[in-house]
């Protein structure tokens, strides 16, 4: 029972990082105007609002101009109630579970702006670390060596790596909002983890762009946006980081 409401706690949130993804980047108010049809411009009553049911039952379609809805709406919704759910099923009511879930929410916000737009907002990231602060001197519930170590080291590290990229290959091969990123992220799951998740996120966009290479498809600008694969290989090591580094010291 607690479940489903988590589950639908975790849909609404998705459906204000919706809101989040689409506005933010343009500068717009996340409140004014009301939901609307991007293209017919019509307000949305309240049952063509609904998370995940609205999308379904409407089959992704307005409900005025027929126009079709993307699919990414459903999606962001959904992944927001999984991992939500997920979290809860892991850490119940405690402190950290909101902490992991505020930093997921955070995950996939950036994840789809990077998409859209190749930059991640200052904005969310500041937002999220003045949030963690202040949370953390309430709960406690990360030592300030293990946050402050997370931050500093990850963030050192990775931009030292983005000014020896920038020397070696002439151009920006790491961008400074995926160090602010990862430092971001640091703050929760300390450096060792928030280097390890860069690493593998590092190695699934250099897999991922030879594949593309290969159908011969290429991105805008001819980048691929690196802030998707550092936040689910973040989200990886968040729920799954000590049992991968358990499995890793024990090889052979
Ligand atoms: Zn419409």
């Amino acid at each position: 029972m607690i479940e489903s409401f988590i589950f639908v706690f975790g849909a609404i949130a998705g459906s204000f990082l919706n809101v989040v993804i689409h506005r933010l980047p343009k500068g717009e108010s996340l409140v004014k105007p009301a939901s609307h049809c991007p293209h017919c411009h019509q307000p949305l009553r309240w049952y063509q609002n609904i998370p995940l049911l609205s999308f379904v039952f409407l089959r992704g379609r307005c409900a005025f101009c027929h126009a079709p809805v993307s699919v990414r709406y459903f999606f962001v919704e959904f992944i927001s109630a999984l991992v939500t759910l997920y979290s809860f099923s892991r850490f119940g009511f405690r402190p950290e579970f909101f902490l992991i879930v505020l930093l997921a929410y955070v995950l996939i916000a950036v994840s789809f702006i990077d998409l859209d737009v190749l930059l991640i907002p200052d904005r969310i990231l500041l937002l999220f670390v003045i949030f963690f602060l202040v949370y953390n001197v309430i709960f406690e519930v990360r030592s300030w060596r293990f946050v402050m170590s997370g931050a500093l080291i990850t963030g050192i590290t990775l931009y030292a790596l983005a000014l020896l990229s920038r020397f070696v290959l002439r151009k920006d091969g790491l961008g400074l909002g995926d160090v602010k990123l990862m430092s971001a992220a640091g703050l929760v799951i300390g450096w060792k983890f928030s280097l390890l998740a860069f690493y593998t996120g590092a190695v699934m966009v250099l897999v991922f762009a030879a594949i593309m290479r290969l159908g011969s498809f290429r991105f805008q600008a001819g980048l691929v946006p690196f802030g998707p694969f550092l936040s689910l290989s973040t989200l990886i090591f968040i729920f799954f980081g000590d049992s991968i580094a358990n499995v890793y010291l024990n090889l052979f």
